[in-house]
């Protein structure tokens, strides 16, 4: 069953109200069913603008940060985009409604193998899965246009910056891991990397190596 005119109604009107106005990025999560991307005991507040608990002890982000992320990428119909954090694929599903092609990169084989099945039925092509330590990012198909953090480390990792494309946009939460974080758009110039504060955000932190599962 997916989501009818009433829940697609009241999210859509939640992002609306939390400043996600870019008409590309609500067309895009009108598109993707979230319920499809929440299983279990949460299933039935997949529609409400919260964060969720996933299968690995991880959380689906709430749909407006989804939204503003989205919407601060600036994310273009040519764009590769490399996201760290697929977690149940929510995120990657909706950018690739506006990129060229996906990384989508977790450290749970679980998390990728479930999310790769949604993007399967789905019929989404364009996202590519990986599970890996998503912070070297993935140095043999750099550089990225774009490059979305969905876990929060205390600072930028040095290998993403280095393998986001001069011109390119990053957006992640730094900070430390259990305090408040804060959202970060980075741009990468022709000498060097300009950082704008967006908004106060709580992630799961980024952790070194492959999870268990
Ligand atoms: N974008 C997701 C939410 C992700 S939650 C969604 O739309 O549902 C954050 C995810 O980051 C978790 O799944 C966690 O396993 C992953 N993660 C944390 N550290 C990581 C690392 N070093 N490399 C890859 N993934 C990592």
């Amino acid at each position: 069953m997916s989501w009818n005119a009433e829940q697609k109604m009241r999210l859509l009107f939640a992002l609306r109200s939390k400043g996600v106005t870019e008409k590309a990025v609500l067309t895009a999560m009108e598109n993707i069913d979230r319920g499809l991307f929440v299983q279990g005991l949460f299933a039935d507040r997949a529609y409400e603008d919260t964060p969720l608990p996933i299968i690995c002890g991880q959380t689906i982000s709430q749909p407006s940060i989804v939204g503003l992320m989205t919407q601060a990428l600036e994310v273009g119909p040519r764009d590769k985009v490399l996201e760290l954090g697929t977690g149940s694929g929510y995120q990657a599903a909706i950018l690739s409604q506006l990129a060229r092609r996906v990384y989508t990169v977790d450290r749970f084989r679980r998390l990728v193998a479930q999310a790769q099945d949604v993007f399967d039925q789905l019929g989404l092509t364009n996202i590519i899965t990986f599970t890996a330590d998503g912070s070297y990012g993935l140095p043999d198909h750099a550089p990225f246009d774009r490059i979305i953090v969905t876990a929060a480390a205390e600072d930028p990792p040095g290998p993403l910056l280095a393998q986001l494309r001069i011109g390119g946009i990053m957006v992640l939460p730094v900070g430390q891991s259990d305090a408040v974080q804060s959202l970060i758009k980075v741009r990468r110039t022709e000498t060097g990397f300009e950082y704008d504060e967006l908004l106060k955000v709580r992630f799961v932190p980024l952790l070194e190596g492959l999870g268990r599962e």
